[in-house]
């Protein structure tokens, strides 16, 4: 295919000053935009030929070369290395964002670097939701089915989810042809404002859908019910695919995903799939040993043998007590710890017989035995 001649590319006359050919292919840009010509399969192309034209006669040097010599100024390694702007364009996929980085030399100067066209959206995803839910040791060990209210938008029925009534389409701005953003001059600047007409959506629609005014989307509150699984623990994350915030436009819906906080429980800690439970024991209990009954996760009693001599600290495992894993696997352990306690508000009597006792024993305390000699060979040596 014979190349056009660039000066018609851009459709200027020949001798067009440099600020005529620079709104010539701003207003090319503008109508080649990608977003507006999804149904152009050739606007690629003919950007990328406008860019190129661009390029050799905005450039004083290019452009006298081409008015000499015309394209073969530019053929055999001649005229400053090939295409314009290294030939940014071959892949495909590129082409819009290719698009964006000149639209941001084009424009860029009259925005403080500010991104042309920015914040213009169309169909697009929903948000994700995120939704805390405090559930108890209990639920996390059975594992439970809850019923939450989520506040969240929704596809619009009327118009489902295009908001346009009657379900058509939207068409581009008339105002900003597209781009979400207005120019205008104000003394020696040009400013850009978001389009008044179509809010910086770059598309309009001809008949609001009555239901949603044109949004796509209404407010609703759904209940949704949600299986927490056995083993949950705190962090851990439930998706719900597409049960998040309806997309506008008819875009898909995000994701809802459940946060779960396992509450403290009263009696039981828990480390993963272990438990930790820390029982009270007499002082006479702890030296003499029995049988002490213990709670269980799942709400049953179990006995446990404290052996006699028994300290504080002293743990005793009950195997398959413990919580269940979240994706199969065991089940967890539960640790009883025994603490001893010393008796309080002892009566006259009660005191009488501790001492008598007391007495009795010098020789079944060994740690205290232990220690107290400890003590007394240190104090010997610091006296040397
Ligand atoms: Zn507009
Ligand atoms: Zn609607």
């Amino acid at each position: 295919m014979a190349k056009r001649d660039y000066y018609e590319v851009l459709g200027v006359a020949r001798g067009a000053s440099e600020q005529e050919i620079k709104k010539a292919f701003r207003r090319k840009a503008r109508e080649l935009h990608p977003d507006s010509n999804s149904d152009n399969p050739d606007a690629e192309a003919q950007f990328k030929e406008a860019n190129e034209a661009y390029d050799v006669l905005k450039d004083a040097e290019k452009k006298a070369a081409y008015d000499r010599f015309g394209h073969a100024a530019f053929e055999g390694g001649m005229g400053g290395g090939g295409g314009p702007r290294g030939g940014g364009f071959h892949q495909q996929g590129d082409f819009a964002s290719a698009f964006s980085d000149v639209f941001d030399d084009l424009f860029g100067d009259f925005m403080g670097g500010q991104r042309a066209g920015g914040g213009r959206q169309r169909a697009s995803r929903g948000s994700d939701l995120r939704y805390n839910m405090r559930v108890t040791l209990e639920e996390a060990f059975t594992g439970s089915q809850k019923t939450i209210d989520v506040p969240t938008s929704v596809a619009c029925a009327s118009c489902s989810g295009s908001g346009a009534e009657g379900g058509a389409e939207p068409v581009s701005c008339p105002t900003c042809s597209g781009m979400g953003k207005v120019r205008a001059q104000q003394g020696f600047f040009t400013v850009e404002r978001t389009c008044p007409t179509c809010n910086g959506l770059g598309q309009i629609i001809k008949n609001p859908c009555q239901s949603c005014h044109g949004q796509g989307r209404v407010e609703k509150e759904r209940s949704l019910s949600v299986n927490i699984p056995a083993g949950v623990e705190t962090g851990t994350r439930i998706r719900l695919a597409g049960e998040g915030d309806a997309g506008t436009r008819g875009g898909p819906s995000g994701d809802l995903y459940i946060f779960i906080e396992v509450a403290e429980h009263s009696i039981f800690k828990r480390d993963s799939q272990n438990l930790f439970c820390q029982v009270p024991v007499s002082v006479a209990s702890a030296a003499l040993g029995g049988e002490i009954e213990v709670p269980t996760i799942d709400g049953g009693r179990s006995r446990v043998k404290v052996p006699a001599g028994s300290q504080t600290g002293k743990q005793m495992r009950l195997r398959g007590k413990g919580m269940p894993a979240l994706r199969g696997g065991g089940i967890g352990d539960m640790f009883i710890e025994l603490v001893v306690e010393t008796p309080v508000n002892l009566t006259s009597r009660q005191k009488e017989l501790l001492r008598e006792f007391d007495e009795l024993s010098a020789e079944n305390n060994p740690r205290t035995h232990n220690f107290f000699s400890k003590v007394k060979t240190f104090w010997d040596e610091m006296k040397g």
